[in-house]
């Protein structure tokens, strides 16, 4: 039997896998811009369905937690930082069509959760390793999916590890388009000190976006 490998995450796909991946696909799409502005990249989408940054409220069944730590912390930050705070009774989905709406999109490296591509690079001894090979394996196709798919006007990395994003960017011609804090990828906010690191980083990289759409 020749083995279908998942194209989010390159591991053997079993039906449950890909559905999940169709069911992030699904969700994401729902607050897709026409016209990507600004296009975030992290590295991949958490574990928990529920703590996906595109996972709404209205999703949500009775039995539901809200999005739990760093992922809550990412919803949150992101979108105060980029200027929509927490409507008094409004949830998830009227803060996410306002995040649509301005143009702005989220995006994974890996399209699948990360704890399976990590399984699936099982023999690399180190995290920071780790992350480099998923970059050197996953970069081709983000770009890819950034020419013919997203084509935003400016890309703005989640994670410092994404730096070694930064020449590939480089080299396929992109790298004018990535806007970068001091040379950097946005500080992922983790906690709730990184937090105020990100949201800081942030203001930064959107000040230089508007600086540019004047026409720097
Ligand atoms: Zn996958």
């Amino acid at each position: 039997m020749t083995e279908i490998l998942c194209d989010g995450c390159g591991i053997p796909a079993t039906p449950e896998h890909i559905a999940r991946r169709l069911r992030h696909l699904e969700l994401a799409t729902r607050f897709r811009p026409i016209h990507v502005g600004i296009l975030f990249v992290a590295e991949a989408p958490p574990p928990r369905l529920e703590n996906y940054f595109y996972y709404c409220v209205s999703d949500r069944s009775e039995n539901d937690s809200q999005r739990t730590g760093s992922s809550g912390i990412l919803f949150d930050s992101l979108l105060q930082g980029v200027g929509i705070p927490e409507p008094a009774g409004k949830g998830d989905e009227v803060r996410l069509a306002e995040f649509q709406k301005r143009g702005l999109f989220l995006a994974d490296l890996v399209e699948c959760p990360r704890e399976e591509a990590v399984n699936d690079e099982a023999h690399q001894p180190a995290q920071l390793g780790e992350i480099e090979s998923l970059i050197q394996r996953f970069a081709p196709t983000l770009l890819k999916r950034i020419q013919f798919s997203y084509k935003p006007k400016y890309v703005a990395l989640i994670s410092r590890r994404l730096r070694h994003l930064i020449p590939i960017f480089q080299q396929a011609g992109l790298g004018d388009r990535l806007l970068l804090d001091r040379g950097l990828p946005l500080p992922f906010p983790h906690s709730a000190a990184t937090r105020e690191r990100f949201v800081a980083s942030l203001t930064e990289v959107l000040s230089k976006a508007g600086a540019r759409a004047k026409g720097a």
